[in-house]
């Protein structure tokens, strides 16, 4: 018998991942030991404000009590029956979600990326049996600077070198126009087209929130078109934006809504394509599926975070604290801010380059206790937990004044 091995520090842990971890991210250098609502705390006990908060996948704080307690709960009795048999906890998720999201259907799957495939499937195979595209045919238009994840097809449609270079050959079949842009999306969709396929705000390019007018303009443009609008609300979705939907700002309702991150409470991934009744009806048995999709955990859980939403007291807070998080960004512009994107408690931030890097200002941020994280250049992203308090955004606005100062 080894003797048992003593406690690591957190210098120690993120050397020993070196060489047995994939080198596929660059993490900043804390090491999370435990956490608890907006805050997390490393392995030598130093406790940060999670401004990220696992880029919306943390929406309701860490560890929320009633999400805990479901997860707790369901542990105690059934875990997992693959969808060979029925378990009963999805057709109460299944209802509240379509309920919640004003749609008709779910198809529950685990990863965003998974979400994402599915809704692509969904779309061609509702543009063979009901659109009469011909077979082989079916294209999808998306949108440059995207993000939608990390499978083989879904980077071939990236615009993000990094994403894609090396990981070729790519499924073919899809459209990239500029986002924001009606006119090229006009251009583009054609009686193949069997989807636009957009976020409503592009997290991962630095949370770029379109003009007025444009998503209720990919409405009406596919609606005359004749083809689906399908919203991928990854990481928009589930009250980041001051609305259950980031659609819903513009009172608009897509064919198609994808949904992940956030809908798993940040315990377990839990993802779901939902969708009005004529769309996704079109998979029959054998057709489309996951092992763990719709499992009586995800499902428990993922009804314990609709559950939450239900009571709108999450998307209140966020459209509150919003005001407060664009009010503090407004008076940091000229002082190292030079321009802002914000909606809810989620927020774009460009930072003077001549001050740093994204991710020398996010390094910096660590120092003062607040957990950011950058995306392109000199552009830093904030996404705390919907359950963040007024003070507690105020002090990371304070520590952001301060590393900029
Ligand atoms: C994160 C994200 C995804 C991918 O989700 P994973 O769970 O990481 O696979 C897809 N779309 C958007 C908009 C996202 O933010």
């Amino acid at each position: 018998m080894t003797a048992p091995a003593r406690p690591r520090t957190s210098e120690q842990l993120i050397r020993a991942e070196e060489p047995v971890l994939a080198h596929n991210y660059h993490p900043l250098p804390v090491v999370v030991a435990r956490a608890e609502g907006s805050w997390v705390e490393d392995v030598e006990g130093n406790r940060y404000l999670d401004m990220l908060a696992g880029y919306s996948a943390l929406n309701f704080g860490h560890r929320h009590p009633a999400l805990v307690e479901a997860a707790h709960r369901q542990l105690d009795r059934l875990t997992l029956t693959s969808r060979a048999f029925h378990n009963d906890r999805l057709a109460e998720f299944a209802e509240r979600l379509a309920e919640l999201t004003g749609m008709d259907m779910v198809l529950p799957m685990n990863t965003g990326a998974e979400a994402v495939e599915s809704g692509i499937k969904v779309a061609r195979k509702w543009a063979y049996d009901v659109k009469g595209v011909p077979e082989g045919r079916a294209t999808i238009v998306v949108a440059a600077e995207n993000f939608h994840g990390r499978t083989t097809t879904i980077v071939g449609f990236s615009t993000d070198e990094t994403a894609r270079a090396g990981f070729g050959p790519f499924t073919p079949g899809f459209t990239v126009v500029p986002y924001n842009d009606l006119a090229a999306l006009e251009a583009a969709v054609d009686d193949t087209t069997a989807a636009v396929l957009i976020e409503p705000i592009q997290g991962e390019a630095g949370v770029i929130v379109p003009d007025d007018g444009y998503l209720a303009g990919v409405r009406e443009l596919t609606r005359r078109r004749g083809c689906l609008f399908v919203a991928d609300e990854i990481q928009s979705g589930l009250g980041r934006t001051g609305r259950t939907l980031a659609v819903e700002h513009e009172g608009v309702v897509p064919d198609v809504l994808l949904l992940g991150k956030a809908l798993g409470g940040g315990i377990v991934p839990v993802s779901a394509v939902v969708a009005r009744r004529e769309v996704l009806g079109v998979l029959r048995p054998g057709e489309h599926g996951s092992t763990f999709g719709g499992n009586p955990l995800a499902a428990a859980v993922g009804t314990a975070v609709v559950e939450l939403l239900e009571t709108g007291a999450f998307q209140r807070r966020a459209a509150e604290l919003g005001v407060l998080l664009r009010e503090g960004l407004t008076e940091l512009i000229g002082r190292g801010v030079t321009g802002f994107r914000a909606r809810g408690l989620w927020a774009g931030v460009d930072v003077d380059p001549a001050l740093g890097t994204g991710r020398e200002i996010s390094e910096r941020l660590m120092r003062e206790g607040v957990l950011v994280k950058d995306t392109h250049g000199s552009t830093i992203r904030l996404a705390p937990p919907l359950t963040i308090t007024a003070e507690e955004l105020r002090s990371a606005l304070g520590a952001l004044e301060k590393v900029l100062g």
